[in-house]
């Protein structure tokens, strides 16, 4: 009985986790949409990405209260943070014709833009 109030507890925390980082991400993913300049694109991904891992650090009082074991949660916060480097360090958007680039080769280097074949500033 007890475990399955921990279970239910756990769940309900990590579906409001999921609807606040659902939310936020809309308001991001619109927001870059309709950005016309690169930078800003970038920009907002960045803090986009700061955000939801801020998100992720205050669900974890909740979680802990839940009855979550800490390193389960430092396991979750590990692959939080290494997916979120990986998006940041193998995404850009394109300074020519501001679409979103994603290197999903990661042992080679992306030079040019896949759509215009602009010379990126920076190689993915
Ligand atoms: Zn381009």
């Amino acid at each position: 009985m007890a475990a399955t109030d921990t279970a239910n507890a756990i769940n309900e925390v990590a579906h409001r986790l999921g609807l606040v980082s659902f939310a936020i991400s809309a308001g991001f993913v619109a927001a870059i949409y309709l950005s016309r300049k690169a930078a800003r694109r970038r920009l907002l991904l960045r803090v986009q990405i700061g955000v939801l891992l801020v998100v992720f650090l205050w669900f974890i009082p909740p979680f802990m209260q839940a009855g979550y074991r800490a390193i389960d949660i430092a396991c979750m916060l590990g692959a939080t943070t290494f997916i979120f480097g990986l998006t940041l360090r193998f995404s850009t958007f394109c300074e020519s014709c501001n679409r979103a680039i994603t290197n999903n080769q990661p042992w080679t280097r992306l030079r040019q833009c896949p759509h215009c074949g602009a010379q990126l500033t920076r190689p993915l």
